[in-house]
C-alpha cells in the first residue's frame, strides 16, 4: 500500500483499551482520508443522539495519503467528531507536524472514544501506546501542557486543550505545536468531556512510500516552484500571511463590524499588515508548518508584559479571522489588545472566531439596551479592549457572565429571548467567520448548506460579483469549490493552495492523489470522493434533526433583511430576495443530489455507493 498505512489506533478511555485496527483498503478508496475517512467512521460509530461530552461521542484524529510524504504544503491534519456546540457534524484543520507524526508513527487515524473518569494524556509513539496520568497538567494552560510533554522529548507532536477544555466551554479548541488550533466546534471540549488533556506522538518511519519516488521528487519541486513563482509575483499571502485579508474583505464590504451590523471598519488599517509589520518589524518571524514553502503564518518575538509566564518566547501574529471576530466585529482598533486576546485564547483554549461572535452579540444588546438585568454589570461596550481581555478570561474560566457565554452564541441568544436570537449570526449554531455574506454573491449558501454550520472554508464561488443578482448563475462554480475543498481536506493538502501559482484545482488533488497512492483517478472520480462524503457528513446530520434538512439551511435574519448601511456593499443584503435565496436552495439541492426537502436522494444514494451504509446505519 502506497500513501496510506491502512491502519488506525483505538483508544478506550473507559476501560484503557488500546487496538490496532486494519482500514479495509475500499474504505479508503472510497474516502480518501482525512475529512473523507473520518466522516465514514463518525457516521458508522457515533449513534443519533449521543451527548457529543459524554463517553459515546468519538474523535477522530485523522491524515491523508500525503501526510509524511515528501509532498510539500501537507504538514496539517484533520479532526472530526459530533460538535458540542451543534449536536452536529463538526470536522476542523490545523497545520503544524501532528499529521506527519502520527503517519510516522504508523497510523493513519487515531480514534479516542469512552471517558476517564481522572484526568489523562496519551503518549504514542511507533513502540508503544500509554494511558498516563495528566493529573499534574489538568488546569495548565496550552502552551505549558505542550512544554511540560515535550521537556521529554522536545519532537514530539503535542495537541492540548486548555482551561476552556477542561470546562466543557462549547467552542473550546485543541491547540498544536503552541500557534495552531483546531478551532471550530468546541473538539477541545469534546476532549474535556473525556478527561483527555493531551495527546502526544511521536513516530519515528522515515518517509511514507510511494510508488515512484521519481514522480514524488517531480511533484514537490513543482509545487515549490509554484509557490516561488507567486513569492516573486508579490502575493500577499506569502508576503504578509492572513492578515492582508483585512484589505481584501474591508474594500469589498466584507468586514465585521460591530456584531456584523455593518461590513466596513472605518478602524481597519490599524489591524492591517502595514500597521502590524510597522509596529513589530524588528521582532516578528515565520512559523511554516512542515515542509511549506508558503510559510504564511507569523509570530512575535517580544516580551509584553501581558504575557508574562509565556512559555514559546513568541506570541503569534493574529489570523485575519482573529483580527476581524476580536477586531472589527467588537469596535476594536488597539492592535496590541487584539494580539492580547488572541494569545489568551489560545493559551486557554478558545477558539477565536465563536469567542468574537458571542461577545459580539452581548455588546450590541448592551448598545440597545436589551440585556436582561443580572448581565449587566459584567457586560462591556464595543471598542472596550479590556473589558474583552477579562471578560475571556471569565469564558475559559466559565466565571460569572462568563458561563452563560460559554454555551456560545445560539444557546446565549436563547437565554434571553427573541430580540437576541434575531442578533444570533450563526448557521446551524456554529458562529460565523470573518466574511460577510452580503458582500459576495451566492456565499450565503455556502455557509448555510455546510453540515458544520457558518465555516469559510466550505467552498466560495468563483467571482466577483456581490449580491446585487441572482445567486443561481454561481451555483455550478459554488459545487465545484465544495468539491475542492473536501478533497484539500481529505488528501490532506492546506487550503492556501489557493495562493500558490497556478492555483491548485480538482485536476490537481486527481494528480497528487494519483502520485501518493498509485491508484488511476481522474479528476471526475476524485470529485465523486468528494460528493459522496458531502452526502455522508448530511446524512449524519439528518439523523440528529427533528425537522426536514431544509429548514436548518438557512441565514441569520440580518443577512437576510438588513442592508449593509455603509461602506462598499451599502444596501445589499446577501440575496437580492428571500425568494431567490429559496430558489438557489433548490437548484443547489438538485447539483447536489438531493430533493426538494434537502434529503440525499436514493439514487444519489446508490450512485455515490453509499446505499449499504445508509440501509445498516441510516436513520
Ligand atoms: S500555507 Fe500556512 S497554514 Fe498552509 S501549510 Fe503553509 S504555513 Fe501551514
Amino acid at each position: 500500500m502506497f500513501g496510506w498505512l491502512g491502519k488506525l489506533l483505538r483508544v478506550n478511555l473507559t476501560d484503557r483499551r488500546i487496538s490496532e485496527e486494519n482500514i479495509p483498503p475500499e474504505v479508503l478508496r472510497q474516502f480518501m482520508g482525512g475529512k473523507g475517512l473520518g466522516t465514514y467512521y463518525l457516521y458508522r460509530e457515533v449513534p443519533r443522539l449521543a451527548d457529543p461530552l459524554g463517553p459515546k461521542n468519538r474523535f477522530y484524529l485523522v491524515t491523508g495519503p500525503a501526510q509524511g510524504t515528501r509532498i510539500p504544503i501537507a504538514g496539517r491534519c484533520t479532526a472530526v467528531s459530533k460538535s458540542p456546540l451543534t449536536g452536529l457534524y463538526i470536522d476542523s484543520g490545523a497545520g503544524g507536524y501532528l499529521g506527519p507524526e502520527l503517519k510516522r508513527a504508523g497510523f493513519d487515524m487515531l480514534v479516542i472514544e469512552g471517558k476517564s473518569e481522572q484526568p489523562v494524556w496519551l503518549d504514542i509513539s511507533s513502540d508503544d501506546t500509554l494511558i498516563r496520568d495528566a493529573k499534574h497538567l489538568w488546569g495548565k494552560t496550552t502552551h505549558e501542557t505542550e512544554l511540560a510533554l515535550r521537556k521529554e522529548d522536545k519532537k514530539r507532536g503535542v495537541l492540548a486543550i486548555g482551561p476552556a477544555g477542561e470546562r466543557l466551554v462549547r467552542f473550546a479548541c485543541l491547540t498544536h505545536n503552541y500557534f495552531r488550533t483546531f478551532g471550530r466546534g468546541g473538539l477541545g471540549a469534546v476532549l474535556g468531556g473525556k478527561g483527555l488533556k493531551a495527546i502526544a506522538v511521536r513516530g519515528h518511519l522515515e518517509s511514507i512510500s510511494t510508488p515512484d519516488p521519481d514522480q514524488e521528487k517531480a511533484l514537490s519541486k513543482l509545487l515549490i516552484n509554484r509557490s516561488r513563482a507567486a513569492r516573486e509575483k508579490g502575493h500577499n499571502l506569502h508576503l504578509h500571511g492572513t492578515p492582508w485579508l483585512v484589505w481584501r474583505s474591508n474594500n469589498n464590504g466584507m468586514f465585521p463590524t460591530r456584531n456584523f451590523q455593518t461590513t466596513h471598519f472605518e478602524h481597519h488599517l490599524k489591524l492591517s499588515p502595514d500597521y502590524l509589520e510597522g509596529v513589530f518589524a524588528q521582532n516578528r518571524r515565520r512559523q511554516p508548518c512542515e515542509r511549506c514553502p508558503i510559510s504564511c503564518s507569523w509570530v512575535i518575538t517580544k516580551t509584553f508584559p501581558w504575557a508574562p509566564q509565556e512559555v514559546t518566547g513568541a506570541v503569534a501574529v493574529p489570523e485575519y479571522e482573529t483580527l476581524g471576530l476580536l477586531g472589527g466585529n467588537l469596535g476594536i482598533a488597539d492592535t496590541e489588545a487584539v494580539i492580547q486576546a488572541n494569545h489568551l485564547c489560545n493559551i486557554l483554549g478558545l477558539d477565536t472566531i465563536s469567542t468574537g461572535n458571542v461577545i459580539g452579540l452581548l455588546m450590541e444588546l448592551a448598545q440597545r439596551g436589551e440585556l436582561p438585568e443580572n448581565y449587566q454589570k459584567e457586560s462591556v461596550r464595543f471598542s472596550n479592549s479590556q473589558g474583552v481581555i477579562q471578560l475571556i478570561s471569565k469564558i475559559a474560566l466559565r466565571e460569572g457572565l462568563g458561563d452563560a457565554l460559554a454555551e456560545g452564541t445560539m444557546r446565549f441568544a436563547s437565554r434571553i429571548g427573541p430580540q437576541a436570537a434575531a442578533l444570533a449570526i450563526h448557521v446551524k449554531g456554529l458562529e460565523f467567520p470573518a466574511w460577510d455574506p452580503r458582500g459576495k454573491l451566492g456565499l450565503g449558501l455556502s455557509y448555510a448548506t455546510a453540515a458544520a454550520g457558518a465555516s469559510h472554508l466550505r467552498g466560495w464561488p468563483i467571482t466577483g460579483e456581490p449580491p446585487k443578482i441572482s445567486a443561481s448563475s454561481v451555483l455550478p462554480s459554488l459545487v465545484e469549490q465544495q468539491d475542492l475543498k473536501i478533497l484539500k481536506d481529505s488528501l490532506i493538502i492546506c487550503h492556501f493552495t489557493h495562493s500558490i501559482n497556478p492555483v491548485l484545482e480538482n485536476k490537481d488533488c486527481a494528480n497528487i492523489y494519483n502520485i501518493v497512492t498509485g491508484e488511476s483517478s481522474t479528476e471526475e472520480s476524485v470529485r465523486r470522493i468528494a460528493a459522496r462524503t458531502w452526502l455522508l457528513a448530511r446524512l449524519f446530520n439528518i439523523r440528529e434533526y427533528d425537522e426536514a434538512p431544509r429548514y436548518y439551511d438557512k441565514l441569520p435574519t440580518r443577512f437576510m433583511e438588513e442592508p449593509v448601511p455603509s461602506g462598499p456593499a451599502k444596501g445589499l443584503t446577501a440575496f437580492v430576495s428571500r425568494q431567490d435565496f429559496e430558489e438557489c436552495l433548490t437548484e443547489l439541492f438538485q447539483l447536489r443530489g438531493c430533493d426538494k426537502n434537502g434529503y440525499p436522494t436514493e439514487t444519489a444514494i446508490k450512485d455515490l455507493g453509499l446505499e449499504k451504509l445508509y440501509l445498516e446505519f441510516g436513520s
